[in-house]
């Protein structure tokens, strides 16, 4: 199965006319919670496409935590890996969402950021024994390196989703199989402005010379771009009413993960993935945007 590494957090969504100011108390226009976290997202698109999966990461004791676990739990997740801190909260992201679409995000990373080397060489026996391992940039980066490092001395193949970006080790990017930026996460990692095709395959082409061995850069609607050893492939993305494009990414990363371990050449699985990334832009929310794989087949036949 895919052991997916990362981020569990709870979206506190409140919805405005407009963001108060210092000292200022509004009335809103409504409230939801929902789960999220890049980890707990890309798990659970994964896992609606028929993957086995087994996720890793860290929550609080309190209530949020506890429903994180219970959601994971319902969408046939394994979560005996998920520990929970006694010191930190779950993650939290509170968000404040304008009536313009504006919005405005405080992420409190809290017990996610507690998983550290020490506990993830403790798991080197799940890591080796997985099909291939996913991770995302929300955890703590030294423990993300030594999860890649392990997996890349067993030979498991690591998808990198290097999002929110930042700089990496070259030795780190040497040990990713699939690295998946989008096109700002591309530009921060090879230091260049991406702005088109062409730089983004210019930027795809500096990550590939530090060693990954395969770049896969989303580009939104305009679907995705494989860089490796062979050429540059164009996979175009599938035209679709986007209504929100929360998760987009995620749903993009999970899909590509299931379609890799049911031994989809990667062509296949990126037009795969650009489908179910165009039915998550076309439903609200994060969670629950991501498509099951009935509904992604049904998509593909129209
Ligand atoms: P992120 O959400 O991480 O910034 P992208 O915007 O590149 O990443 O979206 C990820 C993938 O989701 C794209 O490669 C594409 O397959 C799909 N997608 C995103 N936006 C659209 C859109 N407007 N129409 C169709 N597909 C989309």
């Amino acid at each position: 199965g895919i052991v997916v590494i990362g981020s569990l957090n709870m979206d506190m969504v409140v919805r405005t006319v407009r963001a108060p100011e210092a000292g200022e108390t509004l009335f809103g226009q409504g409230f939801a919670l929902s789960p999220g976290g890049k980890g707990a997202n890309q798990a659970v698109a994964a896992a609606r496409l028929g993957a086995e999966l087994t996720m890793v990461g860290r929550v609080g004791k309190d209530t949020f935590g506890g429903e994180l676990l219970e959601i994971m739990r319902q969408e046939g997740i394994h979560i005996e890996h998920i520990s929970v801190s006694d010191k930190l909260v779950t993650g939290v992201a509170s968000i404040v969402l304008e009536e313009n679409g504006e919005n405005r995000i405080i992420v409190v990373p809290g017990a996610n950021i507690e998983l550290n080397v020490e506990d993830i060489q403790k798991l080197t026996s799940v890591i080796s024994s997985a099909e291939l391992i996913m991770l995302q940039l929300e955890m703590d980066l030294a423990m993300s390196e030594c999860a890649i490092a392990i997996a890349h001395s067993h030979g498991i193949p690591v998808i990198l989703n290097p999002a929110p970006a930042r700089v990496l080790s070259d030795e780190m990017l040497s040990q990713v199989t699939y690295l998946t930026p989008n096109e700002t996460e591309a530009g921060i990692l090879a230091g260049i402005a991406v702005s088109s095709l062409e730089t983004a395959k210019q930027a795809a082409q500096i990550l590939l010379q530090k060693g990954v061995q395969h770049v896969i850069v989303t580009m939104g609607s305009k679907g995705a771009l494989i860089v490796n050893h062979e050429g540059v492939q164009h996979i175009p993305g599938f035209p679709v009413q986007a209504v929100d494009t929360v998760a987009a990414g995620d749903s993009f990363n999970g899909a590509l993960a299931q379609q890799l371990t049911s031994g989809k050449i990667l062509k296949e699985a990126v037009s795969f993935a650009n489908a179910v990334g165009a039915l998550t832009v076309g439903k609200a929310g994060a969670i629950p945007s991501l498509p099951w794989l009935a509904e992604v087949e049904q998509f593909l036949k129209q």
